[in-house]
């Protein structure tokens, strides 16, 4: 058979685990084998659907792969309130519920957290993204997402024509990405003018003081409890003057409803899908630069992916700025020269290696 012909890269399985006595509903998608046993996020939320799993789980492949690591993608999600006090029980049910499962290695995703990863760990072993007291490199204590941001962004703002010190900076979700890109932007001279989270946003041109930000969000929960700023809803963090724009919470929050608004130059994807296909469309059209998902917050998976490999914090954080710096480099200058969008120049990558690697699949 002539492999040249592979079209479809996945799904290969996609499975319901539902367990009505116990109340505990989840789905598992393995999306692509060809590079590795699948690696992803286990998403806990009350609304997460098989076609959001799904997307996310083609997102893993993708990032995976431009990423170099030895893994295919996969994603999970539990249909539950993240603080459901039953989330342990939950957790134990679907650790075994996969036991077998052995081309699927889960990590942590919104909802989900290391203490989530020790009980899967303590279940069945075949997990990454653990508490350092079980040996693990614990990526959202660590900020690896969110470094893996900032590094990206150095890359892209000459390209956007904009100068990272002094950059003003827009974070939608200041959860374990936001605050970590936060953080490290603000270390290279950049200026966070807005933040939110689902209480609303936090908005000041001349900056927030990102110290006090993270202690405000800690001792009180919300962004919105700063002092030194302007509260306004959610939403109205898309349309911040600024020069940065990183969506980092849910899927579709930049959509052809609000894309107009947007007046930032360069957007850094810190969420998986966090754009419609329709608004990076209008996006390009009006000379917004975007990074993808899985380019620019690669530096969870890259660092779980070095977790399990048994590497230390300072080969996985130089990974991370070795991989994202090469490859957001890599998908901008095709983006130029062939007048695409990144998105598009980034698949084309992505999908080039597992094509390879599928070709060497046998044929049943
Ligand atoms: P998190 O749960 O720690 O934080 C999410 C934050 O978003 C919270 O502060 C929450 O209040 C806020 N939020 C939710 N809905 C919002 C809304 N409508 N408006 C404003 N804020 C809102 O999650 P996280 O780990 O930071 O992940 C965020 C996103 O990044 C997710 O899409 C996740 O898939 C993606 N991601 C995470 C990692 C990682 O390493 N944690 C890696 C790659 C991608």
């Amino acid at each position: 058979m002539d492999k040249s012909v592979i079209k479809e890269i996945g799904p290969s399985k996609v499975i319901q685990l539902f367990f009505p006595v116990s109340n505990f509903h989840a789905i598992v998608v393995v999306d692509n084998t060809a590079l590795g046993p699948s690696i992803g996020g286990v998403r806990v939320c009350q609304d997460v659907t098989i076609e959001e799993v799904k997307r996310l789980a083609r997102t893993m492949t993708m990032k995976n792969s431009v990423a170099g690591l030895p893994h295919g993608g996969g994603k999970a999600g539990i249909i539950a309130d993240p603080r459901d006090p039953k989330k342990e029980h939950y957790f134990r049910i679907f650790s075994q519920a996969i036991k077998d499962l052995y081309e699927y290695i889960p990590g942590p995703d919104m909802g989900s957290n290391e203490e989530c990863m020790a009980w899967i760990h303590d279940e069945i072993g075949r997990v990454a993204g653990l508490p350092e007291e079980i040996g693990g490199l614990p990526l959202d204590k660590l900020g690896a997402t969110g470094f893996g941001l900032a590094e990206c962004a150095e890359i892209a703002c000459p390209y956007a024509n904009i100068e990272l010190k002094g950059a003003r900076v827009a974070i939608q979700g200041f959860g374990s990405v936001g605050k970590a890109a936060a953080k490290f932007l603000s270390d290279k001279g950049s200026i966070v003018v807005a933040a939110s989270d689902t209480k609303g946003s936090i908005c000041n041109p001349d900056g927030l003081d990102i110290k006090e930000l993270l202690d405000v969000k800690k001792e009180k929960g919300s962004v919105i409890h700063y002092k030194k700023g302007t509260v306004k809803k959610c939403e109205e963090l898309f349309s911040t003057p600024c020069d940065i724009l990183i969506p980092a919470a849910t899927p579709d929050v930049i959509s052809k409803e609000n894309v107009e608004g947007v007046k930032a130059k360069l957007i850094i994807q810190g969420a998986n899908i966090p754009i419609t296909k329709e608004a990076e469309e209008i996006l390009h059209k009006k000379g917004i630069l975007s990074v993808p998902d899985f380019i620019a917050n690669a530096g969870g998976v890259i660092m779980a992916a070095m977790e399990y490999a048994k590497k230390s914090e300072k080969e996985a954080f130089d990974a991370i700025s070795e991989r994202i710096k090469k490859n957001t480099k890599l998908i901008l200058e095709k983006t130029f020269k062939e007048k695409t969008l990144p998105r598009q120049a980034a698949e084309a990558i992505a999908k080039e290696r597992v094509l390879k690697a599928m070709a060497y699949r046998r044929v049943l």
